[in-house]
């Protein structure tokens, strides 16, 4: 394997498109550093300034109950369970308007399949933020919850994204993708929304107007068949409805969840940047790739820039998900800012359309240490 087959030929200015086997080679076989040089002249090609942007989010979840069961999950409850929750519209106001009062832009809201939330509690949620944090962008209610709302319902996914679009939201998270294929999903999913739903979802949003992201948690019982068939589902929905902001990959974290017991090889870091790498190539149509400091961890997620990745992820105020998975890794806005520099890059803050708010100091010079110690 010399790679020499996957070196892109095309215009300068013009994106190659990988086929499958391409991609499977450049995930399997490519030696990593020739994996890395080939997305970083692509993210290069693409971002000649060289920034990388990060938001200042917070997660707050309106609920951990979920009768959903996924085999990866370490956060949801049932809900007679002790530490079981569901949190009032003011309740999460008050955890937004606490975390905007530290510089959080913007709040991811998700929480469990709870079949005691309702569609118009969660018009309440939105309206309650609205009102107490007018400023906060409100970043709402994954594909795989939405599926579940419109089937508690009884009404379409179009009906729920209506509804969503008219409370004033304009973007969604891609939560729940997992791995885009029914053979990991009957493993690790099988209750939750399938691979065409999902889609589904994503493609109703874009035509409807909304931007989602999308999102890849690999690292449990999928084969890089599987990776790369995630991807090329991704590449050609974005074809179709190019609403799709960027890519965001994470690795499973096994702590306290019962999929565990099937893993024999948790993913390792190396595998992450490949991945970052290959989606960098393979992802032509999609703008960001996020590498995060947070999902994987700082000397990790700071390599991923340096294969690709233009995007550093949120500076979260607030997180359960991995943190009930024993992943946690701290670092603030002063931190993500120097572990952007060092890596040779110039930091900028982002919003949720992943448009510049702000633009940081420039890299920090060479010889002044590359990566900065996990934590
Ligand atoms: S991942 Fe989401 S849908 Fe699955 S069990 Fe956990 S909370 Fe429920």
């Amino acid at each position: 394997m010399t790679g020499r087959s996957l070196s892109p030929n095309s215009k300068p200015g013009k994106t190659y498109r990988y086929d499958r086997a391409q991609g499977l080679e450049l995930l399997a076989d490519l030696p990593m550093g020739q994996l890395m040089n080939l997305a970083h002249q692509e993210r290069v090609r693409r971002f000649p300034d060289g920034t990388v942007t990060f938001v200042v989010d917070t997660n707050p979840n309106y609920t951990n109950v979920c009768v959903t069961g996924c085999a990866f999950c370490a956060f949801c409850r049932k809900n007679h369970d002790a530490d079981a929750y569901l949190l009032s519209p003011q309740e999460v106001a008050e955890k937004v308007a606490t975390a905007a009062a530290k510089g959080a832009t913007t709040v991811l809201l998700q929480g469990g399949h709870n079949p005691k939330v309702r569609l118009q509690d969660w018009q309440a949620y939105i309206a309650t933020i609205s009102s107490a944090c007018p400023h906060v962008h409100i970043h709402p209610f994954s594909p795989a919850e939405i599926v579940f709302m419109a089937g508690r319902e009884n009404c379409s996914v179009t009906d729920v994204l209506q509804t969503l679009w008219d409370a004033g939201i304009r973007t969604i998270p891609g939560g729940g993708a997992e791995i885009l294929t029914e053979s990991v999903r009957q493993i690790i999913a099988p209750r939750k929304a399938t691979t065409d739903q999902w889609l589904e979802v994503c493609e109703k949003a874009h035509r409807i107007g909304f931007k989602t992201t999308a999102t890849m948690m690999f690292g449990h019982v999928e084969t890089d068949d599987d990776i790369i068939d995630h991807l090329l589902r991704l590449r050609h929905l974005q074809d179709l409805t190019p609403g799709f902001t960027s890519f965001i990959p994470w690795s499973f974290k096994p702590g306290r969840t019962p999929l565990t017991q099937r893993v024999k090889h948790p993913a390792h870091p190396a595998r992450y940047v490949r991945i970052i790498a290959v989606a960098r190539l393979v992802l032509d149509n999609f703008r960001h790739i996020q590498s995060s400091w947070f999902s994987e961890n700082i000397s990790a997620g700071q390599l991923g820039l340096l294969a690709g990745a233009d995007d550093f992820g949120g500076v979260l105020v607030e997180e359960h998900v991995h943190k009930e998975a024993g992943h946690y890794s701290r670092a603030s806005v002063d931190d993500v800012v120097t572990i952007i520099r060092r890596a040779g890059f110039t930091p900028a803050r982002r919003d949720s359309f992943y448009r510049i708010q702000e633009t940081m100091a420039p890299p920090v010079p060479v010889g002044t240490g590359l990566f900065m110690a996990d934590r």
